[in-house]
């Protein structure tokens, strides 16, 4: 199989790609540590949270720059976007690129992208969202999204059907003994690497207007300390699949 060439040596989401391509604005995930909801909000491309829900189809056209594209960056494939989505990975695809699909992924979305692009399977890595393995803490960080046991499956039919699969752990959604839960429960549908990451700047990202959003956050802070990422790194670090986001290299000084 072969293996899609990325830089390595950039942050964010250019660890994983050069180039991302989007369809749409608002996601339905409603993801409370979104960056592009905070900074639609930012903006004034939105005026409250609650408008990030509203999916809007805003189709363009794929990118000119050469490299890797990852597909979607500022929303999902949720089952609205879906039919556009395959069409606009049809487009990268038949122009020859390389193309990283990340998704907290709905099982019928997955389906129709396996069915439609089996041509195509060394084009495609299929990278799937799964901070925690957990119902409950998923449902208060990601409550539109689908529940991690239907990411889990999602995964597995992926890698069933031999698509290049990948996993990113970030934001781990608690601290190290779930994030290792989480780890063992993937790993073996994993065929390429499992990115894990902290959860970045939730102090700006969150809605901390709410008290529940600051008490969630400050446990985070507390499960995800610099001391708490040691030891995920030390109980995690001799695994081949593991690749450490800058957010968790800068701590245990891989940069
Ligand atoms: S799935 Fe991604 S784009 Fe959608 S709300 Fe969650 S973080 Fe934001």
């Amino acid at each position: 199989m072969k293996k899609i060439a990325i830089k390595t040596s950039c942050t964010g989401t250019r660890e994983w790609s050069d180039v991302s391509h989007n369809i749409g604005s608002g996601c339905s995930h409603a993801c409370l540590y979104c960056y592009a909801a905070s900074y639609a909000l930012s903006k004034g491309y939105i005026k409250t949270r609650a408008e990030w829900l509203n999916e809007k189809l805003t189709p363009r056209n794929i990118p000119t720059k050469a490299g890797v594209i990852m597909f979607p960056t500022a929303h999902d494939i949720s089952s609205y976007y879906l039919d556009s989505s395959l069409d606009a990975i049809e487009q990268m695809l038949v122009a020859g690129r390389d193309v990283v699909i990340v998704t907290k992924a709905h099982l019928e979305c997955i389906k129709a992208i396996c069915a439609k692009f089996t041509d195509y399977q060394d084009k495609i890595i299929l990278r799937i969202t799964i901070g925690s393995m957990d119902e409950k803490i998923c449902s208060f960080w990601e409550p539109g999204a689908p529940k991690p046991s239907e990411r889990l499956d999602a995964l597995r039919y992926a890698y069933d059907q031999g698509y290049t699969t990948s996993v990113s752990m970030e934001p781990i959604l608690l601290g190290v003994r779930d994030a290792i839960v989480t780890y063992e429960q993937v790993e073996p549908y994993v065929t390429e690497k499992i990115w894990i990451g902290k959860m970045n700047s939730p102090d700006t990202r969150v809605d901390m207007t709410v008290a529940e959003n600051c008490r969630r956050v400050a446990n985070i802070k507390v499960c995800q300390s610099d001391k708490e990422i040691f030891k995920l790194y030390e109980w995690l670090e001799d695994h081949d699949k593991v690749e450490w986001k800058d957010s968790i290299k800068k701590i245990v000084g891989l940069e």
